[in-house]
């Protein structure tokens, strides 16, 4: 099985793609990943790609994701992991949506989680796609299961949270399924 670097530190994220990506073996990045400075997620994805084929030698994959609310028009989008200022404070990014929306009504709570998933390899092709999953927004939280925005964001066609989806579940509508699922057989053909 040919070896994929996983260019992340997010061992959540390693786990939760070998499920997805399982004719590859994934290695994560042992090397610590420079700021995301793109202005889109696409090009955040494939600077991220590119910066583990240049760490690693080996072909690499990466994500970008984040979620888009309506009412806030498409933010937090790509800052969504340091909304609140500090990146990846999971419970101050929830808190900060919750108030900005605290007066939006039902009808305008739409958002979507967005994902943009990159493969590089070491000869300079590279390719991304996208997934993306509509839902909308509660006022208070609600599960424990996933991460982020997870306990606030009902995936359209539910009455659940994607925190009380087991991760199985989630993977299967999940933004991040979808495009790697979209990726895979685009990284076996190039590497073929
Ligand atoms: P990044 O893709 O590692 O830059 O992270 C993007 C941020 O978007 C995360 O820190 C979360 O706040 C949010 N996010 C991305 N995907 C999900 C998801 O599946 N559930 C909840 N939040 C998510």
């Amino acid at each position: 099985m040919t070896r994929v670097l996983l260019a992340t530190k997010n061992l959540g994220k390693v786990a939760e793609l070998q499920r997805i990506l399982s004719e590859f073996v994934l290695e994560g990045a042992s090397y610590e990943p420079g700021p995301e400075t793109g202005a889109s997620f696409a090009e955040n994805a494939l600077a991220k790609a590119r910066e583990g084929v240049a760490a690693s030698g080996l072909p690499s994959v990466a994500d970008d994701s984040g979620l888009t609310v309506d009412a806030l028009n498409g933010m937090p989008g790509i800052l969504s992991a340091r909304w609140a200022g500090r990146h990846g404070d999971d419970a101050a990014n929830l808190s900060l949506v919750l108030g900005q929306l605290a007066d939006v009504p039902s009808a305008r709570r739409g958002a979507a989680f967005v994902c943009a998933a990159a493969y590089a390899l070491p000869d300079g092709r590279s390719e991304v796609v996208h997934g993306e999953l509509r839902g909308s927004l509660l006022y208070e939280p609600r599960g424990t299961n996933g991460f982020g925005y997870d306990p606030i964001f009902v995936p359209d066609g539910l009455s659940v949270t994607s925190a009380e989806l087991s991760p199985e579940d989630k993977d299967a509508i999940s933004h991040r399924g979808q495009a790697f699922r979209a990726l895979a057989p685009l990284l076996t053909a190039a590497l073929a």
